[in-house]
């Protein structure tokens, strides 16, 4: 499929039958693999490994469950960028969250010179002093919102960057530092 498809139903009675349908696809998925698998066991080898990965690749990719949330309940829309089915809420969850980092007025080299200073010794301290005495301000971001201040980001653009932040798992200053800085460096 190459372009982007919602399916949204609204009926809760076809609601319902829909969901249970999906239900039911799953439950027979697991139950040809798990016969798959008991034949390989039986034959001494493994023959049916390429359709069992076959199997898990198109159920995992299917219209029956969000790859993102993995709740099967939902109105999917197919994302052919990634190739993927996702739910209506988490499709517009990354839509929110990839429209913010696009209009983000930060570029390269200031988000660059942030994750330094908030590394160094000015804010969690990660590059000279040992791993175990990591400083970190807590969940209302102090010592990054010091730093981008210092460097003269302005305090809109501060708000949206630390909800980017936020949205990539960093969930206080030294999060940030672990699990944000990748994030953006890879960009
Ligand atoms: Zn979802
Ligand atoms: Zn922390």
């Amino acid at each position: 499929m190459r372009k982007e498809k919602t399916i949204i139903i609204r009926s809760p009675r076809l609601r319902k039958i829909r969901n249970e349908f999906r239900v039911l696809l799953k439950l027979w998925v697991s139950d040809v693999m798990t016969s798959l698998l008991q034949k390989d066991r039986f034959e001494n080898g493994p023959k049916f490994q390429k359709e069992i990965s076959k199997l898990s690749l198109m159920d995992k990719l299917s219209i029956c469950s969000c790859l993102r949330c993995g709740y099967s309940d939902k109105d999917m829309i197919y994302r052919p960028d990634m190739k993927q089915w996702l739910c209506i809420e988490c499709n517009s969850e990354l839509v929110y969250f990839a429209k913010l980092r696009t209009e983000l007025q930060m570029n390269t080299s200031v988000i660059d010179e942030f994750f330094r200073r908030l590394s160094s010794e000015e804010g969690v301290g990660i590059r000279n002093i040992k791993h175990s005495s990591i400083r970190c301000g807590g969940e209302s971001y102090p010592l990054s919102k010091e730093i981008l201040s210092r460097m003269g980001v302005k305090q809109e653009v501060q708000d949206q960057f630390l909800e980017l932040c936020q949205h990539y798992r960093g969930h206080c200053d030294c999060e940030i530092v672990l699990n944000v800085a990748s994030v953006f460096l890879e960009e």
